[in-house]
């Protein structure tokens, strides 16, 4: 709810400045306008009156309901559904490439070779596309 549909349904309104008006409480007996509303940035609607009557009072007197001046709630979706398994055929084919990689860096290593740089960078670029291909296809954990 928006400040205007609590305002239309109070007496002697007025706009004190932009978004805050003042008004007749409807809760008690009230002849200079006590009763202030503000809508705030988040949307509530927030009712004070100098008299000291209680929210609860002032809404009710008016046929509103507390709740009736927080904005509609927002649902958030906190989880994000699982990613969907990648199938094996195409875990494997996008494996095959990166394990040629791996091989070849193996067998260097097997023979005694020291791996340059780029051998290097490559196997670790090989083994981080493995890692993730095979989460993708197994899940993690
Ligand atoms: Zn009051």
């Amino acid at each position: 709810m928006n400040a205007e549909a609590l305002l239309s349904r109070l007496e002697g309104v007025r706009e004190s400045q932009p978004g805050q008006w003042t008004a007749k409480c409807p809760a008690h007996e009230d002849r200079s306008p006590s009763l202030s509303v503000r809508e705030s940035e988040d949307g509530k609607v927030l009712v004070t009156c100098f008299a000291g009557c209680s929210v609860y009072d002032i809404v009710a007197a008016v046929g509103l309901e507390i709740t009736d001046l927080f904005p509609p709630r927002v649902e958030i979706a906190h989880h994000t559904p699982k990613a969907k398994r990648m199938p094996l055929p195409d875990a494997w084919h996008c494996a095959q490439f990166e394990i040629g990689v791996v091989l070849i860096a193996a067998e260097d290593i097997a023979k005694g070779k020291a791996l340059s740089e780029d051998d290097m960078k490559r196997l670790r670029d090989a083994v981080r596309k493995l890692r993730a291909i095979d989460e993708a296809a197994y899940g993690t954990g």
